[in-house]
């Protein structure tokens, strides 16, 4: 049997491999972080030559991880051709997070959470260009020299709404660049009536990836430079977090009336959104807008649920970090953080998939619906 993991956003540790079946392994740090900040969770490799054998995959820094409390209720993800990924059996003792499996081909992945591959990012921004509607512009290089993309949507006409989404600051959270592919389908399919009226109203500036970099090295929150990029938007520098800096000086060049950032969440199992009610300059339009807003997604997507998420936030300096505090704050929009769950919606739980790829495409789209009920109002 053999571990491997040197590929796009593959990470483990290898301890040892019993020839009996049982495999110990160990989470890896995110690639370049703070050493006293150590950051483990995300893990993406293979194994080959187990078919038909029970094998027990046990991590035994899992209680070591960044969010240990992830893995309660966690069962991890797997998949034989990379495509259809599915979930296996997976306990945890507080200490060693454990995989029980059996096989029935010679080569699995297996992973936190389905992968999006930075070939299929690449992919998504050139079936965007197919339609006259979507144009894709550079907003420079990261650090290590990938491109960080901008998907425009709309006619660009001037006089309207202008529309911001980004995914992936943190990079492990991959569910939300599959949200991102399913809005872009939606508001690129010119038969769909709410994406027709949205792009009648406003244009849409969509950055699938905003790391990049973290995303092929394999980390769940930081880019290559050690930079948590959501916690950067205060003071962002071309040497530590470029990726949030081009984007917040585009932003300041066309204006921002919508915001919403998309992450996963390692340890809440339902899909929920925090805004910028505790903001000081968050005035009584703001929050009526937004709770509109988060009222009609609730309408729009029976994944969306307002009873479950972080508890009420009390201000600080330090929320201004955040992007979606940032912009709420800046420009006096609605801004959302909207976070998908790594387990699970425990309200609709599925054995077979738990939360995955093609769950987040379709609230990709259903965001939309409640975008189109609410914008102009
Ligand atoms: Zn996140």
């Amino acid at each position: 049997m053999r571990i491997s993991s040197a590929f796009d956003s593959g990470s483990i540790e290898v301890v040892d491999i019993h020839p009996e079946g049982a495999i110990r392994l160990n989470l890896r740090r995110d690639h370049v972080s703070d050493p006293s900040v150590e950051i483990r969770q995300w893990f993406h490799f293979r194994l080959q030559g187990a078919r038909c054998r029970a094998v027990t995959l046990c991590i035994l820094n899992a209680g070591a991880a960044t969010y240990p409390a992830g893995w309660k209720d966690y069962q991890a993800c797997a998949s034989y051709d990379r495509v259809n990924w599915f979930r296996v059996s997976t306990g945890f003792d507080g200490t060693v997070m454990t995989i029980s499996h059996t096989p029935t081909r010679d080569s699995i992945y297996y992973a936190y959470f389905e992968p999006y591959s930075w070939e299929r990012h690449l992919e998504l921004l050139g079936r965007a260009e197919d339609s006259p509607l979507a144009s894709v512009d550079d907003l420079g290089a990261t650090p290590e020299g990938r491109d960080l993309n901008r998907v425009r949507i709309g006619s660009g006409a001037g006089g309207k709404k202008q529309i911001w989404i980004t995914a992936r600051q943190h990079p492990g959270e991959t569910m939300a660049e599959w949200l991102v592919e399913g809005m872009i389908e939606r508001l690129l399919d010119g038969n769909d009536p709410a994406s027709k009226k949205l792009l009648a109203a406003a244009d849409f500036h969509i950055v699938p990836n905003m790391n990049p970099d973290g995303s092929v090295n394999g980390n769940l929150r930081v880019s290559t430079t050690g930079a948590n990029l959501n916690r950067e938007w205060v003071s962002p520098s071309e040497e530590r977090s470029p990726e949030v800096l081009r984007v917040r000086n585009e932003m300041e060049r066309t204006g921002c009336d919508f915001f919403l950032d998309v992450h996963g969440d390692e340890i809440i199992p339902y899909v929920f959104a925090a805004g910028c009610e505790m903001l000081p300059s968050s005035t009584a339009a703001q929050n009526a807008a937004q709770q509109r807003y988060l009222d009609a997604l609730v309408r729009a997507a029976p994944d969306f649920q307002l009873e479950h998420g972080y508890p009420a936030g009390r201000y600080s300096e330090d929320a201004l970090k955040l992007a979606s505090k940032w912009v709420g704050h800046r420009f006096g929009c609605i801004s959302l953080t909207l976070e998908l769950p790594f387990k699970d919606n425990f309200n609709r739980p599925d054995a077979v998939t738990g939360w995955n790829g093609a769950r987040s495409k379709v609230l990709g789209g259903q965001v939309l619906v409640a975008l189109a009920e609410t914008i102009g109002r």
